[in-house]
């Protein structure tokens, strides 16, 4: 996978909705501050990405600042088309070490990226709205949810997360097959609760995982 590259409307809709961000086409980074507000709601297992009014006295709804660093070039993207997303304000090391626990039970990687999800097909078109809405924010607003809460916390009160390594994966092709047993058809809503058309969603993955599981074992 090459560096990521972004539209120009791109690069707009950042500033606009981020300005504390800063993309610098030359570096092949996104720096600065990540503020954002979201609330989670356990019932719709929904992010807002900002408190309604019933929700904001509730703890689910978490206003925050990280200082991060997303670095585009081709030898931090991905397999999958994501940008590497780094925490560069010293917060998740103080975290681990508050709840008694390794960065990796906070999903971070040895080389500190954060671990974003699990995905295998190439994310073509991977905009700053999804980027940042459907995968930093979530990230993020987990972290920021247990450093005040705890991680018990957060594994009890927020969206089910994957294992971490070979488990994590076993997992997703868990919930992939789940995904196709109840899939009806590429322009109905995906099954994976997105509210988008399952070719815009998981069909590729869903394919990914497929081409992988059916590989033939090798003989003896
Ligand atoms: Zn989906």
């Amino acid at each position: 996978m090459g560096a990521l590259r972004f539209s120009q409307e791109d690069t707009k809709w950042l500033k606009t909705y981020f300005p504390n961000l800063r993309y610098d086409a030359g570096a092949q980074k996104i720096v600065g501050e990540l503020d954002f507000c979201a609330a989670y709601d356990k019932g719709s297992d929904r992010l807002e990405f900002e408190c309604e009014s019933g929700i904001r006295r509730s703890r689910a709804c978490l206003c925050d600042v990280f200082e991060v660093e997303i670095r585009l070039d081709s030898n931090s993207t991905g397999e999958n088309g994501w940008p590497a997303v780094y925490e560069v304000g010293g917060r998740f090391a103080k975290i681990a070490e508050k709840n008694n626990i390794e960065p990796i039970d906070l999903h971070f990687f040895e080389d500190g990226a954060c671990c974003l999800g699990i995905r295998y097909a190439p994310e073509k078109k991977l905009t700053m709205s999804r980027l940042f809405y459907g995968l930093i924010i979530p990230f993020f607003y987990r972290l920021s949810f247990t450093e005040r809460y705890g991680l018990t916390a957060a594994r009890n009160e927020l969206w089910g997360e994957y294992s971490h390594g070979d488990a994590g994966h076993r997992e997703h092709v868990k919930a992939i097959e789940a995904i196709v047993q109840k899939n009806s058809g590429r322009n109905h809503p995906c099954p994976c609760g997105s509210g988008i058309k399952f070719k815009n969603c998981c069909q590729d993955e869903v394919n990914e995982v497929l081409r992988h599981q059916m590989r033939p074992t090798r003989a003896k």
